[in-house]
């Protein structure tokens, strides 16, 4: 099939690469012309494992190509999918002026049917007003399609290529039909495109996200209960995950959750109940225990030296709001820098990719590591905020003659208690008790 992408970010690129990988032609378009530039000259924008195998093959073999031209891009498109960003605006409803806007423009170019995606995430009732602009513009015969995406940052081709579920929401026959017929290769394995009404489809999205950052959220708080009672999460973890209805993922405790997605797709749906004169209670607090969460590592410091961390030297391993990804958007690590150079300390970090991103918004107020052990040298005490698997196993002894002193304060439980207690670290972690040899 000839398939268009509007947008080519962390979603569009994978969504357009993987649907090239199964043999369709893919234009994608976006007006960053930096990033067009680069993709034409066979580099990625970002960093995605997996990606850049299929990004090469597919443009050698010139089925995936990229411009700034949305009339180029659309002319012989079936399928066009709407991949651009819905940021949160004023009052945390999602912005749609970026999709709104493709719309329109897409509208005024159409000449012969075609099927638009609505892969964004966006909040009920955007298809409707897709479509109204649709009708606004063109006599020609469309149909719109919400089609939300659900790859997650990291795994993102491996989503794409075997998903849980696909969700396409459309009343359109037609559209049911080209739909089914493309995402086929996807689900061999017998996972179901699930089909509905676009605002039923649109609702799963928020739904889901909000779900897992509620999940998460609510491990967080026992994390912090464990503290007060004296109990492990990690046990209470297991307890409680091996209980089918319950489920073992998504129930590490750690600094709350970060990204482009959950913050902003709480905060929307919170505020789409809202508008709707429903008070979505649990998002609220949801939201309320996230942002305490996030600096939570920062207040254990501050106990620890008192409130006193003026010219204290502080490492930070992993700056990305996940593992496996360079996105740093509502990253943890941001807001805990900021409090860190706000109290007066010296921050230096370190992470494997997202060292470019991080160095954008953070300039000289900051210093930057080439690996993880040399911002260790001499500084007070070492904090990780991102999971990395580099992180897992280090070598501690190299790090004890690096620190100053021998001081962790871990967002992410990932080291062993004992282990600490025989290495004869200060270990401070979440949910768990407090290693100070
Ligand atoms: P992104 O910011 O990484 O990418 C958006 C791209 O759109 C950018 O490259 C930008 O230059 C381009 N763009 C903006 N206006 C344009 C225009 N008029 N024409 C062409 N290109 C234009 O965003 P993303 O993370 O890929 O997210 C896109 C959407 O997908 C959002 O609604 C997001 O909520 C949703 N989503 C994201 C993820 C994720 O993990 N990132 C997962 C599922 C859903």
């Amino acid at each position: 099939m000839k398939i268009a992408v509007i947008g080519t970010g962390y979603v569009g690129l994978v969504t357009g690469t993987c649907l090239a990988e199964t043999g369709n032609s893919v234009i994608c378009v976006d007006i960053n012309e930096e990033k067009v530039k680069m993709m034409q000259s066979f580099k990625l924008p970002i960093y995605e494992p997996g990606l850049e195998l299929l990004f090469l093959r597919n443009i050698e073999q010139e089925r995936l190509t990229f411009t700034t031209n949305l009339a180029d891009a659309i002319r012989d498109a079936e399928i066009i999918f709407l991949a651009l960003p819905t940021p949160p605006g004023g009052d945390g409803a999602a912005d749609l002026s970026y999709v709104l806007g493709a719309a329109k423009d897409i509208a005024k170019l159409l000449k012969d049917y075609k099927v638009i995606v609505t892969k964004s995430t966006v909040p009920v009732g955007t298809a409707d007003k897709v479509i109204k602009i649709f009708k606004e513009h063109t006599s020609v015969e469309f149909d719109v399609v919400s089609n939300p995406e659900f790859l997650r940052e990291g795994v993102a081709v491996d989503d794409f290529m075997k998903p849980d579920r696909v969700v396409v929401g459309t009343e359109s026959p037609r559209a049911q039909k080209l739909m089914a017929e493309l995402y086929g290769p996807y689900v061999r394995q017998g996972n179901p495109i699930i089909f509905m009404d676009p605002r039923s489809s649109e609702l799963t999205k928020y739904a889901a996200n909000s779900f897992l950052a509620t999940k998460i959220t609510f491990m967080n708080e026992v994390a912090n209960l464990c503290e007060l009672v004296g109990a492990d999460v990690d046990a209470v973890r297991r307890g409680i995950g091996s209980d089918e209805r319950i489920g073992k993922r998504f129930l590490f405790p750690g600094v709350g959750y970060g990204g482009s997605c959950f913050p902003k797709d709480v905060q929307a749906l919170a505020q789409s109940a809202k508008e709707n004169n429903y008070d979505f209670k649990i998002l609220e607090s949801v939201m309320d225990v996230n942002n305490t969460q996030k600096t939570l590592m920062v207040e254990k410091m501050r106990k620890f030296y008192k409130g006193d961390l003026k010219d204290k030297k502080i490492a930070i391993w992993g700056l990305a709001f996940k593992p496996e990804t360079d996105d740093i958007r509502e990253a943890p690590a941001l807001y805990i820098i900021d409090e860190l150079l706000k109290d007066g300390a010296e921050v230096r970090v370190f992470d494997p990719e997202a060292m470019d991103n991080i160095k954008r918004i953070k300039g000289d107020k900051i210093v930057y590591g080439d690996n993880q052990y040399d911002i260790l040298a001499d500084v007070d005490a070492l904090m990780i905020v991102t999971e990395w698997s580099v992180f897992r196993t280090p070598d501690f002894a190299r790090m004890s003659s690096l620190l100053k002193q021998n001081i962790i304060f871990d967002g992410r439980n990932l080291y062993d208690l004992q282990k600490m207690i025989d290495l004869g670290y200060y270990y401070n972690s979440i949910g768990r008790k407090v290693i100070s040899n």
